[in-house]
This record gives C-alpha cells, sequence and structure tokens, in this order.
C-alpha cells in the first residue's frame, strides 16, 4: 500500500487536543475510537513545534508520523518581507521527539509571490534565477550538515529532499547531485505542481533512474489524479509515501467529496439539503444533517474526516485495480494526463530517464509551460 499520510487541519487538532467526541468518537484517525482507525499523518516543524506535540494529540506509537520540516515557511515569509529563521538544530530535536520520518530544512527553488496585498504568496510559473537556486542549494546543504552532524536519535528515519522546483526539468539533476552524499535514510521529491500526474512521474523516475527503489516520499501531493501515478510507482520503489492537505482544504471551504457526481457544500448562509448523504463510517453514524453545518470542531471535523475516507477508499481501489493489467489500462486510458505518466515510467524503466525526458520533447521547456 501507498503510505498516504493525512496532514490534520486546525479542527482535528484542536478536538485530539482537547479531547473534542462526537458521540464518543474521536475526531481524528488515530484515538481510542475513531470513526476509522489510518496508520499515519504528517504534521508540520513551523506550525506544530512544541517539543510535546505527538503527546499533546495522544498519537500512539503504532502510528507513522511524518514530520515536515518548515523549509516552505521560511520561502513564504521572505516573499512577504517577513524573514524568519528556522534553525535546523531545533527542527531536528522536534523531529526526534515526534516522528518517525523527518524532512531536511529545504529551501526549495520555487517562486513564491505575494499575493492579496502580502497576506499570502502564489507561486508563481517563471522560475527563479539561476544564482537564486545555488543560493537555496547552498543554505539547504549547510542545513543537511547540521541533521547528519547532530542526530542522536536511531529512530528518527531522515529523508533527504530533492527539488526540481519550476524551472527546466534537468534542474532536479543538478539539486541531486549536490545533496546524494548526505548520510540519511530515505529521499523525498517535491513536484511541481504538486497535482500533474507527468510531473510526479518524472521527479519520482528520476530518483528511480539513479538507483532509489525504497523509501521515498513525495511532498504534498493534492488532489485525486496523482494517486494513480503512486499506485503505479509502488511497482517499482516500496515502499512509497504521500501526505496531503487535500481534504482538509474541501472541509474549510465546507465541500463534502462525493465520488458520484458534483460535490456538496454545507455552508450555514445557504442550508440546502435535508437527507443524510453518505454511509460512509463517518457519515453513518451522524444524528443529524445539521452537524455537517455547523461551524465548529464538530462540523469541521465530521466534513474533513468524511473527505479522508473518500481519498482513502479511493486508493484502496486502486491498490486493488492495478492487479489486473487489463482493467488498469481501461482506467488510464480515459485520461489523457495519466496516460502519459504511465507511458513516461514505461520509457524510463525500458530506455533511461534521459532518453524518455528528451523523447517527451521537455528537456527545453518550463514547467509553467505544460
Ligand atoms: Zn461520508
Amino acid at each position: 500500500m501507498v503510505i498516504y499520510a493525512p496532514s490534520p487541519h486546525n479542527e482535528i487538532i484542536r478536538a485530539s487536543q482537547q479531547s473534542i467526541k462526537y458521540f464518543g468518537h474521536d475526531l481524528n484517525w488515530w484515538g481510542d475510537n475513531p470513526f476509522f482507525r489510518h496508520g499515519s499523518l504528517l504534521i508540520n516543524f513551523f506550525h506544530q513545534g512544541q517539543m510535546d506535540f505527538r503527546q499533546s494529540m495522544k498519537v500512539g506509537p503504532e502510528i507513522t508520523v511524518v514530520g515536515d520540516s518548515g523549509g516552505f515557511e521560511i520561502l513564504s515569509r521572505r516573499a512577504r518581507g517577513k524573514p524568519i529563521n528556522i534553525d535546523p538544530l531545533s527542527c531536528l530535536r522536534w523531529q526526534e521527539a515526534n516522528c518517525d520520518i523527518g524532512m531536511t530544512l529545504d529551501l526549495s527553488p520555487v517562486n513564491l509571490q505575494p499575493v492579496e496585498g502580502g497576506k499570502s504568496v502564489a507561486a508563481s510559473p517563471e522560475p527563479i534565477s539561476h544564482e537564486e537556486f545555488e543560493k537555496r542549494l547552498d543554505e539547504t546543504c549547510k542545513n543537511n550538515q547540521v541533521f547528519q552532524d547532530n542526530r542522536q536519535s536511531p529512530k528518527l528515519k531522515i529523508y533527504n529532499i530533492v527539488h526540481s522546483g519550476m524551472g527546466k526539468v534537468e534542474s532536479i539533476d543538478i539539486w541531486y547531485n549536490r545533496v546524494k552524499d548526505f548520510k540519511f535514510e530515505g529521499w523525498s521529491v517535491a513536484p511541481k505542481p504538486p497535482g500533474d500526474p507527468l510531473k510526479v512521474a518524472i521527479d519520482c523516475m528520476f530518483m528511480y533512474s539513479r538507483g532509489i527503489r525504497s523509501s521515498l516520499h513525495v511532498l504534498g501531493i493534492s488532489g485525486l489524479k496523482v494517486l494513480p501515478v503512486l499506485v503505479r510507482l509502488e511497482q517499482l520503489i516500496k515502499p512509497i509515501s504521500t501526505d496531503s492537505f487535500s481534504f482538509a482544504v474541501n472541509a474549510i471551504v465546507r465541500k463534502f467529496m462525493t465520488p458520484y457526481g458534483p460535490d456538496l457544500y454545507f455552508r450555514p448562509s445557504e442550508k440546502k439539503f435535508t437527507h443524510l448523504p453518505c454511509m460512509c463510517p463517518v457519515c453513518s453514524e451522524v444524528r443529524s444533517i445539521d452537524d455537517y453545518y455547523k461551524t465548529d470542531v464538530v462540523g469541521y471535523g465530521i466534513i474533513g474526516l468524511h473527505n479522508l475516507w473518500c481519498y482513502l477508499d479511493y486508493l484502496q481501489y486502486l491498490e486493488t485495480l492495478i492487479e489486473d493489467k487489463e482493467s488498469w489500462g481501461k482506467f488510464v486510458n480515459q485520461h489523457n494526463n495519466l496516460f502519459m505518466a504511465m507511458k513516461f515510467i514505461d520509457e524510463v524503466v525500458d530506455r533511461g530517464w534521459e532518453e524518455a525526458v528528451s523523447k517527451l520533447g521537455l528537456m527545453q521547456q518550463t514547467l509553467g509551460e505544460w
């Protein structure tokens, strides 16, 4: 199985820390009595950096906790003119106290630009300059050195992040060559845009072409389009893991996902529905339709957990579907971008990454043009 580590939203965190329940059920996927159980989650040093965070959330030792480092926040603050420093040593100590897998403190080559008067940031399709790319790589290597030299816990597995960014496809090779000699237990890639199946295939298959066959994490994939790529990649690289905040983002906008057609929105200002819409392990325990409209921990919690169930259910379906070549082929052929990604994976296995990339005519294109 692909390890799918969901990143909990604030309401799930609050409910877990304060033991807020829904008729006896935990509003998470790891407590004593959740609606359903799931074996992993992702937390972030920048947002959840208290030393006893795992304990405060009551996450047991059987749950795999993936710890992101907060490198994105450094860049986000810089882009808004509010620089912060995240100390790599503090990050490492926090990961050792809370996580099973920890990401290195990377400075990604993504080009973040301020929007809404500097309140938030968005990724620009324009690549950063070569000088800036090198500067971020230097900073990342310095942080890697701190991680490598100061480890205290043999339990924590550290994953070395490799970036391609928004620039030329081959820039992943430059990044990899600079970080490849650090001694860590696994690898991580951060495909951009994260919802593009072909880009995910390109970054992961680069790692495959460099001999990586195990312990690969694909950071922050979004949407349902990319999960089939990971299910295919798992046949080549195992374990492969990912994390996602997509289920939670949908909950925050009150979107109740369905596999059938238009999603439902439970907005208190426009109460549209009177039927309980689903029979998943979460929804079958919901007592009243009004609970979906609640704007408290419960309302955001149950919609989020229902959404998470949809992703996990879909992943389970894919893991079964791929066992039969014909059924899998039919599924892949329905989606052009998925078909391209699968074709690329096969090309790399047969001919190597460089040839597959050049065959796709990607070498001269920036990702913004895809
Ligand atoms: Zn449901």
